[in-house]
């Protein structure tokens, strides 16, 4: 790759501009991001990152500034409805380097573009709708619409998919079908005031009354994530929301206990694209896979996407790998969702609300209590989370020549 290398991402949205801070900070490759919005999207959504995304914090140089802006949170535990404990783990947050943060992707958002527009080369398209993919052996594009009803071409070296779920560019590889499923529950969020005794996060283990509480913020924001039928539609669920919160909180709570800032009904999915790579494209996150959030595995895999993209990129840069290396990117990543991300996320959910779930429960739970009583075994457990990374630079040519 040359010094002249042009990355074009397409999608503002967390795992695009990480990817895009450590392309631009680390390596000096000049990078355009695209997104069809006007402006960064300021719904909180994800909150919490695992040791793994952090890690790439790290080498995004965002990290110290996160840290700032957010917190490490005390524990996550699972109770039932009447708020009787259950079984918890990370009651003492872990303080290593690595340890997990919250801050809501409302504030992570503009952070990234703060980060990313301080650097030289590098610039957003706000209002850049990509509807369609162009490549040959020198070059991709990507076939724009703006929000003025322009259109137009945009190259680079290579092409990034961050557009998220409905990925104008993964349809343009693949056409609209997403191999997966839409799960038969579907969830709202909520943040709200802070009111119950409840450690950071917690999950309410019920057949019905199933939910999370977890705070979200410093000061005093929390969310609450609950399920609902799959067949409502968005009005049916807002109208529902207060007969829902009544039945499902502790102590009961009317419209006017709570301050209520925003609620979103969200479809659970479980899907992957059958690959990360044609060519001169790539997928990452959302774009490429999907999972529902019950332990946070959505984007914690879809920042592991970046930060083994970033590697395969970089080493492309600096002529430590060719560029078959993001086959190797699409088949390994692709594992890991089908033998981590698909099957670990399935099992959060299940364990909320399913009979059949028993017997996992009650494995998972006995976990949990041989951690708080080994807490090395137990900060063993929380680290495996490490195991979503895969690390490329291993295949550097300098690695290869250094073992020889
Ligand atoms: C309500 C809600 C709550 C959530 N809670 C959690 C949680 O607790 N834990 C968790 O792990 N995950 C959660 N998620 C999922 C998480 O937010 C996503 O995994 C994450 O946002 C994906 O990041 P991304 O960068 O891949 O895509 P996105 O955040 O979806 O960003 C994609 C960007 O691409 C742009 N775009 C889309 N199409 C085009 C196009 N054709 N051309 C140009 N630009 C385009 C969009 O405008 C957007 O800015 C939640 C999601 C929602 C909606």
């Amino acid at each position: 790759m040359s010094l002249a290398t042009i990355v074009v991402i397409v999608g503002a949205g967390p795992s695009g501009l990480l990817l895009a801070v450590m392309l631009a900070r680390n390596k000096g490759i000049k990078v355009t991001i695209l997104d069809a919005d006007t402006k960064i999207n300021d719904n909180p959504r994800a909150a919490h990152y695992a040791p793994s995304a952090v890690y790439d914090f790290h080498r995004a140089g965002i990290l110290d500034d996160v840290r700032k802006q957010g917190f490490t949170p005390k524990g996550v535990c699972w109770r039932r409805k009447d708020t009787t404990f259950l079984a918890g783990m990370g009651r003492e947050p872990e303080q290593s380097q690595y340890a997990m943060v919250v801050l809501p992707l409302d504030r992570l958002g503009p952070l990234l573009v703060r980060h990313f527009e301080s650097l030289p080369n590098t610039q957003i398209l706000w209002g850049h709708k990509v509807v369609g993919i162009e490549q040959d052996e020198k070059e991709a594009r990507v076939v724009v619409q703006t929000s003025d009803g322009e259109s137009k071409k945009i190259g680079g070296d290579y092409v990034v998919g961050a557009d998220g779920a409905s990925s104008g560019v993964r349809q343009a590889l693949f056409g609209r079908e997403y191999p997966g499923e839409t799960l038969d529950k579907q969830i709202v969020y909520l943040p709200f005031d802070e009111k119950f005794d409840y450690w950071d996060s917690n999950f309410i283990v019920h057949p019905t009354d199933w939910y999370m509480a977890a705070k979200i913020t410093t000061d005093g924001l929390w969310r609450v994530t609950y399920g609902d039928d799959a067949n409502l539609t968005r009005e049916e669920i807002v109208e529902r929301q207060p007969m829902r919160y009544e039945q499902i909180l502790p102590g009961n709570p009317k419209p006017g206990d709570y301050k209520l800032i925003s609620m979103n009904p969200y479809k659970l999915q479980q899907r992957c694209a059958p690959s990360f790579r044609v060519g001169r494209v790539v997928l990452v996150a959302d774009a490429a896979h999907l999972c529902n959030p019950f332990g946070g595995l959505g984007l914690t895999g879809g920042f592991a996407d970046v930060g083994s993209l970033y590697d395969c990129l970089a080493g492309i840069h600096d002529d430590e790998l060719d560029d078959s290396i993001l086959d190797k990117y699409s088949e390994i990543r692709i594992k890991i969702w089908r033998e981590m991300i698909d099957p670990l996320s399935r099992a959060n959910f299940h364990r909320l609300w399913d009979e059949n779930a028993k017997k996992e429960r009650e494995e998972f739970f006995a976990m949990c209590e041989k951690a708080l009583d080994d807490p090395l075994w137990g900060k063993g457990v929380a680290e495996s989370v490490h195991s979503v990374r895969h690390d490329f630079t291993q295949y550097y040519k300098s690695k290869a020549k250094a073992t020889e």
